[in-house]
């Protein structure tokens, strides 16, 4: 199933009688999606309105993400956040898995950035924000509400975003010698300081790896200060800005499993002595990417955040979702899909 328009894709939605899996570029489902017919959204594609001026732009949600960047870059502009992705993802695959990157940190998580979005329901009806609303979904924020929905509530067909200018400047700097364990208080100094750090990591092989954008002189003033405040943590040296692009994409599908654990900065060190040395650490986000064997569940002390297989055997959650998100859910699942078209039973 392919459609071409969202007229198509209501039509489908409204006439299954099986569960269907949305799907954006297929880069990156979890363990245990994509069990349904697949929706193919690749074909309801193209730029519906770009106003640079305005910072604004409305795509339909198979339009590949790589072509989203070229035309924003075009006019000199970016999306307001970081979209991260692999090759062939969707820019509705992003909205919907609310993938934000190191720059999350200092502009906000690719919900942050959506401003509007329209979506086809499991009853096959178009709901979109602003205008006509369903009078039974009347007071949901539905930007929020499909930013990291994951398919189960609705297949987004059109999202609004902010755009920004693209920074003119970017450096890296980066501390080689030091551990995951070592890089914490490293990267927590700098975010804590008044450098607007637009990305703080960890990677095996690079270190501790922090980002600076803007105005030429600006970078250099900052860079020049953080370079100082960062000494006494170790070598300070300049960094590849390409390894940030190997942030996320080191997350690679193996025999074995990634997990991604998130938590409280003050936590990760205790976190990280119950594991073996991660893929990486994403700090403005609280991220731990880490590769376990297959099946094997991480053995964890308590902490606030939470730990989920992304990658591998079959979905995990550690701790299980408390009983009152498991409630919300079932909730919004019941209100937005019902007949349990998009994931659940039929
Ligand atoms: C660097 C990096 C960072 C990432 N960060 C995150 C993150 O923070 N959070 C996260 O969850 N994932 C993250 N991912 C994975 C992300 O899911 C994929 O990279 C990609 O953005 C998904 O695009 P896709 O078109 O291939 O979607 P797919 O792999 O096809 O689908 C992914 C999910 O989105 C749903 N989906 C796709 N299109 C639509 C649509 N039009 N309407 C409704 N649902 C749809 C699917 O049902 C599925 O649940 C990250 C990946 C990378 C490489």
């Amino acid at each position: 199933m392919r459609p071409e328009t969202e007229g198509q894709l209501a039509d489908l939605i409204r006439r299954a009688t099986a569960p269907l899996s949305i799907t954006g570029g297929g880069t990156r489902p979890w363990p245990g999606e994509g069990g349904g017919t697949p929706l193919d959204m690749t074909a309801l594609t193209g730029v519906t309105l770009y106003e640079p001026e305005s910072l604004t732009l409305v795509v339909r949600a198979g339009t590949p993400l790589e072509t989203v960047r070229q035309t924003l870059a075009a006019e000199g502009q970016m999306l307001a956040f970081e979209p991260v992705g692999r090759d062939g993802s969707t820019i509705g695959g992003v909205a919907a898995t609310n993938a934000s990157g190191p720059r999350r940190v200092q502009a906000g998580a690719a919900r942050d950035a959506m401003i509007g979005v329209r979506f086809v329901d499991g009853q096959g009806e178009v709901i979109r924000n602003g205008g006509r609303v369903m009078k039974n979904v009347t007071g949901y924020d539905l930007v929020k509400l499909m930013a990291g929905s994951r398919g189960r509530l609705g297949a987004l067909s059109e999202i609004s975003f902010r755009t920004a200018p693209l920074p003119p400047v970017t450096a890296t700097l980066a501390l080689p010698d030091l551990d995951a364990a070592a890089a914490i208080p490293a990267l927590s100094d700098a975010l804590g300081g008044p450098f607007d750090v637009s990305g703080a990591a960890w990677l095996p092989g690079q270190g501790a790896l922090i980002r600076l954008e803007g105005l030429a002189a600006s970078v250099k003033a900052r860079a020049a200060d953080l370079g100082a405040r960062l000494a006494p943590h170790g070598r300070v040296r300049q960094g590849d800005d390409a390894a940030w692009h190997l942030l996320h994409e080191n997350i690679q599908d193996s025999d074995a499993d990634i997990w991604r654990i998130t938590c409280r900065p003050s936590e990760a060190p205790a976190i990280l002595s119950h594991l073996p040395e991660p893929i990486s650490l994403d700090w403005g986000g609280a991220l731990i990417h880490v590769r376990l064997p297959a099946g094997q569940i991480p053995d964890l002390p308590r902490f606030s955040g939470h730990a989920r297989r992304i990658a591998g055997a079959a979905p995990a959650l550690r701790p299980a979702a408390d009983p009152l998100t498991a409630r919300l859910e079932q909730d919004l699942q019941a209100r937005f899909d019902p007949r349990g078209i998009f994931g659940g039973q039929v």
